[in-house]
């Protein structure tokens, strides 16, 4: 038997804050398997965030355990590499800079280190940008170096907190692609937060819907690969599609209409 990359046993955080007491997460019970694209979908203010800074050790739970390849987690990690929504680049070092810098951490060779920041770059379809400055760069071409950086890294596990929330859908398409071809190459855990259902269809393996602090939904997926646009016209997806609408409380005016 494999062992999980992620394991979440009853794990409950309350936050006690200026609003006073919140119940953020309640009795969670979670096994991620090493290679999975996991997304969490749910409504905003609904623990998602939380669920991902507790597996990235940035976040003690109030109660419960959790365990990264069988270790139990105390604090951060380089296993566990965070992609957030804001620019994770350093602005002070070129594009090449940034991304050699994700592979000096982790110790490789210099040699190695020049070839290894031009596959990345070439993989995010940089490679023409190497000796620029992120402020040269457009939003999405950030989040591309941002990746690159990522996956040279070379984390167990890959949280991203919706890495892609702002930018426009063009670019969110580019991403989507560069983001399921690293994966499918380097065999990453991912564990993704979003609140937009067509991301998540295009995406995940599993998606686990959170509302008030659970998980009220695990649900496989299993379209074919690559998963394209045309993913809309596919019945199944369909039904996928209205179920996780409905599960996030979403009510389209014109069914709304018919219903009555
Ligand atoms: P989501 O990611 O689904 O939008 P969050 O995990 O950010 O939701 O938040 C879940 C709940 O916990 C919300 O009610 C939020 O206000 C509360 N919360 C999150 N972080 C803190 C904090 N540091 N202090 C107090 N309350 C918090």
């Amino acid at each position: 038997m494999t062992t999980p990359a992620i394991e979440l046993r009853d794990l409950s955080v309350v936050f006690n804050g200026e609003a006073g007491r919140v119940q953020a997460l309640s009795n969670i019970n979670l096994t991620i398997d090493p290679g999975e694209f996991v997304v969490l979908i749910g409504p905003s203010g609904q623990g998602k965030s939380t669920l991902l800074n507790v597996i990235a050790g940035l976040l003690k739970p109030t109660e419960g355990e959790i365990l990264a390849h069988g270790e139990a987690v105390s604090g951060p990690s380089r296993e566990r590499a965070m992609v957030f929504q804001e620019d994770t680049v350093f602005p002070w070092m070129r594009v090449g800079a940034n991304v050699d810098w994700a592979l000096k951490l982790r110790g490789v060779a210099p040699d190695e280190r020049k070839a290894l920041t031009a596959r990345y770059l070439e993989e995010v379809g940089l490679s023409h940008t190497a000796g620029a400055w992120p402020r040269e760069l457009s939003g999405g071409m950030r989040k591309r170096v941002s990746l690159a950086t990522a996956f040279a890294a070379d984390p167990e596990v890959l949280l991203m907190d919706e890495p892609f929330g702002p930018l426009d859908f063009v670019t969110r398409s580019t991403l989507h692609s560069i983001v399921i071809r690293l994966w499918s190459e380097e065999r990453k855990t991912i564990v993704f937060v979003t609140h937009d259902v067509d991301e998540t269809l295009l995406l995940a393996d599993r998606v686990l819907v959170i509302r008030h602090g659970e998980i009220v939904d695990d649900l496989r997926l299993d379209f074919a690969r690559p998963r394209t646009d045309d993913l809309r016209a596919d019945p199944d997806a369909i039904a996928m599609r209205r179920r996780l609408l409905d599960q996030l409380g979403v009510v389209d005016p014109a069914r709304a209409a018919l219903a009555r």
